[in-house]
């Protein structure tokens, strides 16, 4: 059987936790593959990880004792700090001598960036942003959200070359490992010199201190979901979240993906984690990303025109309606009292 390899994510001298997720969704692919093929009778697909970094025995240590798998310690003097350029360099060769089946990479910044140039690099095929993975019988599925986020795409790879996907981040969680011993570390080196002029040359990652410090802050957040319906609609929620006092202007993801609202306003699992007084949650289903994101909220209010939305079982108050004749109606009745006063 051909092995499954996954690139660890390393960042700052560090494994990222989104590694651990790469080795259960491993574990998955293993499995459904084992049950593809004669029953289960076959042996099982060999799972390792490879760290590529500077001084990667450390840090490949940490992995097998904590996940139980093999890990190939990439150790490359001159990989100073990670670009796509330099990782496709040090990476290809070595995968090709493995031979995988599968090539797993976190669907991140970094991963994003490298893995489709790996790929091109493996003769492989390519799938992004993989959120879920099963078995019709005949072989393996691979789903992908596209078009905005507004479906779900359902790929099958044609056998004969390896793959390399790269899995969103939060969907594949790790489970304890049931095997005692760790896995093996295995230590290989590499010097690379670009054979080509050098295109990129990594600079510094500066972190965005400010980061959803507004969210944060504020006692009311009136967050705004796909249910608003247009973009121009976002106005006015701005306009009643101001009715608030030390209130914020959220969003659930689809609005920040389709370029509605800056990625500082997005509550969830990818963006802020809030606790104010007061959530309104202005046309927003209440998936459980967006859920994980304003749990703390003290006092839920959703404004929804589906009354079994799932967000109304979290809500303290579910106001059925459509949302913006509702914000409309509030803001007319609001004007009017100004007036009298
Ligand atoms: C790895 C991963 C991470 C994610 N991270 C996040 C995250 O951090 N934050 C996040 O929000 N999402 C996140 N998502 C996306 C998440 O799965 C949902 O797709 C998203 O939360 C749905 O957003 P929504 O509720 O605005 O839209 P929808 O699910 O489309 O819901 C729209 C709601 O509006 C209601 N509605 C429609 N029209 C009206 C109207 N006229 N008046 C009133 N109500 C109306 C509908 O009944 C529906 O309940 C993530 C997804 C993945 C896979």
């Amino acid at each position: 059987m051909k092995p499954i390899l996954i690139i660890a994510e390393v960042m700052d001298g560090c494994i990222r936790p989104v590694t651990w997720e790469l080795i259960a969704a491993a574990r998955v692919i293993r499995d459904l593959i084992q049950t593809n093929r004669a029953g289960g009778k076959r042996k099982a697909a060999q799972i390792a990880v490879i760290v590529p970094a500077q001084d990667p025995v450390p840090l490949a240590r940490e992995i097998s004792s904590l996940t139980k798998v093999d890990v190939l310690a990439l150790k490359v003097p001159t990989l100073v700090a990670y670009t796509s350029e330099a990782y496709k360099e040090c990476l290809a060769p070595l995968i090709q001598e493995l031979a995988p089946s599968h090539i797993l990479v976190a669907h991140t910044s970094q991963g994003r960036d490298f893995a489709p140039g790996l790929a091109i690099r493996l003769n492989a095929a390519s799938i992004s942003g993989v959120n879920q993975i099963r078995s019709d019988g005949d072989g393996l599925l691979y789903s992908r959200p596209g078009m905005n986020n507004t479906r779900n795409m359902v790929l099958r790879p044609e056998p004969g070359f390896p793959l390399v996907l790269t899995l969103t981040p939060g969907i594949f969680l790790a489970r304890p490992c049931q095997v005692k011993d760790p896995g093996a570390v295995m230590v290989r080196e590499i010097s690379f010199g670009p054979k080509q002029p050098v295109r990129m040359v990594h600079q510094k990652i500066a972190r965005r201190e400010n980061e959803h410090q507004a969210l944060k802050k504020a006692h009311t957040i009136v967050a705004a979901g796909r249910g608003i319906g247009e973009r121009s609609n976002l106005e006015s929620v701005a306009r009643f979240a101001k009715y608030f006092s030390a209130s914020a202007l959220g969003a659930s993801r689809p609005l920040v993906d389709m370029g509605w609202i800056g990625y500082d306003h997005q509550v969830g699992i990818t963006g802020a984690s809030v606790a104010p007084r007061l959530y309104i949650a202005c046309g927003i289903s209440g998936s459980s990303q967006h859920l994980a994101g304003m749990k703390g909220s003290d006092w839920v209010v959703s404004i929804n025109k589906h009354p079994e939305a799932p967000i109304c079982s979290h809500a303290d108050v579910c106001i059925v309606a459509d949302v913006i004749d509702f914000i409309r109606v509030f803001l007319e009745q609001e004007d009017a009292l100004q007036g009298k006063i």
